[in-house]
This record gives structure tokens, sequence and C-alpha cells, in this order.
């Protein structure tokens, strides 16, 4: 066989995410672009984002197959146990898995895409959004993956300075990355796996309205760099290439109503002294909560418990076996889930719904701009479009998650999905 022919043979996958592009803002006027592509290929019609609905543990469960319980990142935020306390850490922060590695001695339970692929043609990633979800992509280096904040090669040496993805989180530096990836990536690097992970509209809503200007910009802005992966894909495929093209989001955002600090209310409870002492700790999630406790913080939660419950701000708390319908594993810590409580009204620009969030440390929860993190009804509504060469347009009524779009990558590839709690969408 010639090496022209094998390399035809060889398939590739390109993930592109648009952060926090609900699938209920692709309409041919705000997002042309991905309204075509969702009439021509496969659309998700009810695809769902996993719990929490946050952007690291999002791509934790897109390279992984798995929801936080098997693969063992919780949140944004997270507890860890360290000399029998809880500690929360701030996972988007780069050195957390140094953290996370000497408090469990891993980073995630379960394999990567990264990992799976290292021996066939590789994993690339470029990611514009916080550096830990950027690195959960591949904790442990079996691929490359660029970030502003440093890039790694497999083996984790560093990539040399001048190719380093040397970006700003706007939507300048969106379109300098969607460039090069197409370039440098598609083009001419050609990995089993090239993943794009854009900041907006994600970026622009954590500090604008939904529905706003900012916001419409910002659809059209991710709607343009996905035209130019699009473009590139053809491109590939007329000469020959055998590539599988999937566009998703990892969440949508609800609207910010008001916001509540949950441990200075559990210190108000009576609770004080235990979570001085971090035998009780509360990760917030924005639109959501996790708390962690010490058995001796576990006896003294169980009291306030109707008390929480009680709370506007508390829309609903799970708690023991009811935390693993959520994807929450009941043996890290974690006793209780919290989705944050419904707000009713519109915001100014007429979209409907708010909520209170979890206020956390060094972040302004402003009323009237997006979050995330809930299982809100707008926040778990990402979108999926899966655009093969040879595929009839089809709708997939069924419900499908982000814990599937490994399973399809590794489908299309031709290799073993062992372990994955999610299914190939190819079939
Ligand atoms: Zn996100």
């Amino acid at each position: 066989m010639s090496a022209m022919s094998l390399q035809q043979q060889t398939p590739m996958v390109v993930l592109v995410c648009c952060d926090a592009l609900s699938r209920d803002w692709i309409d041919p006027a705000h997002t042309p672009v991905l309204s075509r592509l969702a009439a021509q290929g496969t659309w998700c019609a009810q695809h769902r984002a996993v719990f929490p609905s946050v952007t690291r543990v999002s791509a934790a469960s897109i390279a992984t197959g798995c929801t936080p319980e098997r693969h063992g990142l919780h949140g944004n935020r997270m507890g860890l146990f360290e000399q029998g306390k809880v500690r929360v850490y701030d996972v988007g922060h780069p050195d957390f898995r140094t953290h996370l590695r000497r408090a469990t001695g891993r980073t995630l339970k379960v394999p990567t895409l990264a990992e799976r692929v290292a021996p066939v043609r590789g994993f690339v990633a470029m990611s514009n959004v916080s550096p830990g979800a950027a690195y959960f992509l591949d904790p442990d280096h079996f691929g490359t993956v660029y970030h502003r904040a440093g890039s790694f090669l497999p083996g984790g040496d560093a990539v040399p300075a001048a190719d380093a993805l040397t970006i700003g989180q706007d939507f300048e530096g969106d379109r300098q990355m969607t460039a090069r990836f197409c370039d440098e990536v598609l083009r001419t690097r050609k990995p089993s796996v090239a993943v794009l992970w854009l900041a907006h509209p994600d970026a622009t809503l954590h500090g604008a309205p939904l529905g706003s200007p900012a916001h419409l910009d910002a659809l059209r802005h991710a709607d343009r760099c996905v035209e130019e992966v699009m473009q590139t894909v053809r491109a590939l495929r007329a000469e020959g290439e055998d590539v599988l093209l999937l566009v998703t989001s990892d969440h949508g955002q609800e609207t910010i109503g008001d916001s509540v600090d949950i441990e200075v209310w559990l210190s108000e409870q009576g609770l004080a002294a235990l979570v001085a002492s971090g035998d009780l700790a509360v990760a917030a999630q924005g639109t959501s909560a996790l708390v962690y406790a010490t058995p001796e913080g576990e006896r003294a939660f169980v009291t306030i418990l109707d008390a929480l419950r009680a709370q506007p701000w508390a829309g609903a708390v799970k708690t023991g076996e009811a935390l693993l319908s959520r994807g929450v594993s009941m043996e890290e810590g974690v006793i209780a889930a919290i989705d944050m409580g419904y707000i009713h009204g519109t915001n100014d620009y007429g979209v409907e719904g708010k909520r209170w969030a979890a206020a956390e440390p060094g972040k302004v929860k402003r009323p009237g701009f997006g979050e995330h993190g809930g299982w809100g009804p707008d926040e778990t509504r990402p979108f999926l479009i899966v655009d093969r060469i040879d595929a009839q347009a089809s709708t997939l009524a069924d419900a499908t998650s982000l814990t599937d779009i490994a399973p399809t990558v590794l489908d299309y590839l031709g290799i073993p999905a062992s372990g994955m709690q999610g299914r190939s969408l190819l079939r």
C-alpha cells in the first residue's frame, strides 16, 4: 500500500466546542453556519449536560466518556481531604492537578481520549477557556494541549516558546487560535483527535446578559470560527481525507438573580466552628454547590438539612443515594448537592428565568449576567452536531450526553471504548 493511500484511510476526528452556546440560541439569524450544519448532519435534539454543568467537569466528561462519579473531577471547585479535613480548591488554577495527585495519588480515575489515541496519531487540543478546563482534557500529558497559560507536549515538557499559544481570552484570541488550529493541526499535523475549545460565548456571558447585543455578537463570533473549521474539514475531505466533525457545547447559561454565601449561612446555623475547622465545606459551582464533610461535619449538617431545604435559594437538595442520580460520587466526601433556587421573571432582554448563584471567593456574582453549574432547564441544554462525509440529514430524538462524545470518537477511529458510560452515536 502506498504512503498516500495509507494516509487516506487513517481517520481523523475534529471536535469543536463553543463554550456555553445553548442549543436554544442556534437559529439562522444568530448562528447561520451552525443552523446549516445542524440541518445537514445529525442533530442531537435532546443533548444533555453533566452535573455540575461547569466547564472543567464537562471537559473531563467529554475526554473520558464518564460522569464525575466515575472520572473523579467533581466541579469547577472541589474539596480534597488533607490531614483528615476538607480543603476546597479552584480547579481552574494551573497547579490544581498537583494538589489532586497529592490527595488522591492520581488525576482522573479513568483514561482519556488522549491516552487511548496516543498509540495511533495522537491527540492535539487548543483551548481558550480556563487553564484547568484545558488541562483536564489530557491531565497526564498523553497528547499536546495548547493554552495561553502554558502548552505541553506528550510526556509533559513545555512546547518551545516560539510555538506557545500567546493569545488573549477575547474574540481575537479565539480567531487566532482557530486559524492556527486549521492550518497547523488539521492541515499539517492531522492527529487522530483534534479539539478546538472556544472561550465565547461563555466568557462574554459571564459579563453580559443573555440576549444582549454582546451575547448575540459572541454567537456570531463562535459561528464564524466554526465556519472556518467546517471549510477546512470540507477541503480535507475533498482531498481524500477521512474526517468526522463534531461541533458541540458543554452547557448553556442562565441569568443571575441574586447570590448567597452558603458557608456564611451554615456558620449562622451554629456550625461556624465546623466550617472553620474544615469539617464542613462548600464548593460553589455557580448555580449549584457541593457540600463536603467529615463524619463529624455530616452529623451536624443533617440537623440543619430541613432549614436548608426551606431557603428560597436552595432549589433542590440531593443527599445520599440521590447523589448518584446526578452522577455525583458518594465516596469522596460529598454529602449534598444543591441546585440553586429559581426566581420568577425575565431579564432586560426578555429572557425568562433567573437563578440564585452560590458566592465563591474572588468572583462577583452580578445580577443580570450569565451563570451556570446546576441542573436548570437552559444551562443543561448544550448542542451536538455529528457531521459525517456520507451522512444523511437526521435528528437523534433520544437523550444524548456529553459522555457519548468519547465513545463516538473512538468508534469512528475503530478503537474500543471500554469502561465508558456513554455510547457511540454512529450506530
Ligand atoms: Zn463551559
